[in-house]
């Protein structure tokens, strides 16, 4: 079944990104004629005699074996994201870690060598730094952003260079071009981890990077009801990655690939107000005089406004904040004055999400080590969901006034 649309229109003119994200990838027409996709719980697949089955294994036949090496539904997924990032292929992982992990195990072997920008996803790091490391697989991490530092970490063992863009929970945002620049300056692959930006805000294929990496988890799937993970690169590139998954079996669940398929139809609408309601918040934030700093792309005080920008469409609805002269006590007070966003950890869904870093990814630092990462006592991470502005910024008014009032 090929019957699946081409991501161009009859004039050669790429469909916009809500265009691709209801119809791309999907069968025009589908089984039973339904108009969407089927679940398909299948562990196994049959073949109707022994000649079918030596037509599949000697490739003639593009259909599924056994539940760990593909399903259909799967598939739709894959081309879905491949086309909504404007790659030639993606693989679908059980979550966002799974596919760092099949990645990293595919492409890494001992005595090789790659190099991190520091604000990368904290378990990305553990995963190198901790376990990778048993492996002989050695991590260089370089400051966010220093690209200097990155290019001065690079040596003939090099493998990868790895960033996340924008990072979590600090916002820096990676100059691309630079980056895919230093990667193929010296022969080395290059990944983003873009679970942040998703392929509506930056599309990072189109700047020379090699792999984009998500946490389909967050603004992808976007209903705070799922896990699932996703590499997009080429066909080529993903050979390895692809036969390494069939063995390891980090994969999704036909019935989360569903829900992954079925967020995905609103994900251009969704993304839009996430965009709105991120930068609502962060100017908000930005003029009030309980506040002492917002990191937000999208604002010019930002100090990666100007590449921001520059290869970004919208700057995400992720916002972090430091309240001036406030210790832990009075930072959490704020929280827990706010009425609309829940305290929780993770990003990118419908619904709001709060959270004080010292305590949720960062509990198991030490004040100095928070301090060297520039983690502090009154910064709040706020994921903007897809209520209305007007409300999130009375929310966040109301929050600040009544906590200062109980000092
Ligand atoms: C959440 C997250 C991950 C991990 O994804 P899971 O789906 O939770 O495994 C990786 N990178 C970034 C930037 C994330 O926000």
């Amino acid at each position: 079944m090929t019957n699946h649309p081409s991501p161009f229109d009859s004039n050669g003119r790429r469909y916009g990104p809500s265009t691709q994200a209801v119809h791309a990838g999907e069968d025009r027409v589908k089984f039973g004629f339904s108009m969407t996709d089927p679940i398909f719980c299948a562990a196994t697949y049959t073949f109707a005699n022994t000649q079918a089955l030596i037509d599949y294994v000697q490739q003639k036949q593009p259909r599924e074996e056994y539940g760990r090496y593909g399903n259909p539904s799967e598939k739709v997924v894959e081309r879905k994201l491949a086309a909504l990032e404007g790659g030639t292929a993606a693989l679908l992982y059980s979550t966002g870690m799974a596919a760092v992990a099949g990645f990293l195990l595919a492409k890494l072997q001992a005595g090789d060598e790659i190099v991190l920008f520091d604000e990368c996803y904290h378990r990305t790091r553990e995963l190198c730094t901790k376990h990778l490391a048993k492996f002989g697989v050695i991590t260089h991490q370089v400051p966010a952003c220093d690209y200097e530092r990155m290019e001065a970490a690079i040596n003939p063992r090099t493998r990868l260079l790895i960033s996340e863009s924008p990072t979590n929970p600090h916002l820096s945002v990676v100059d691309l071009e630079r980056f895919a620049a230093l990667g193929k300056k010296y022969g080395v692959e290059t990944l983003i981890d873009a679970t942040l930006a998703t392929p509506y805000n930056v599309r990072p294929l189109e700047y020379g990077v090699d792999y984009v990496l998500h946490s389909c988890t967050k603004y992808l799937g976007g209903h705070n009801d799922l896990l699932a993970g996703a590499i997009v690169s080429t066909e080529e590139k993903l050979e390895p990655v692809r036969k390494l998954r069939g063995v390891l079996g980090i994969i999704n669940a036909p019935h989360n690939m569903y829900l992954l398929l079925r967020g995905l139809k609103t994900f251009e609408l969704r993304m839009q107000r996430h965009n709105e309601n991120g930068q609502a918040v962060a100017e908000f934030l930005s003029r009030h005089p309980r506040i002492e700093k917002v990191y937000y792309p999208g604002l010019p005080s930002h100090p990666h406004y100007e590449v921001a920008r520059r290869t970004m469409r919208g700057f995400g609805g992720l916002v972090t904040f430091q309240v001036k002269d406030a210790d832990w006590r009075a930072t959490a007070a704020v929280v827990d004055a706010l009425r609309i966003p829940r305290i929780g950890p993770s990003l990118g869904g419908v619904e709001s999400l709060v959270e004080q870093p010292i305590f949720m990814s960062y509990h198991d630092f030490t004040p100095e080590q928070r301090q060297a990462v520039g983690i502090y006592d009154n910064m709040i991470r706020l994921s903007c969901g897809i209520e209305n502005p007007e409300d999130l910024t009375a929310d966040l008014a109301q929050a600040l006034d009544h906590s200062a009032a109980g000092q």
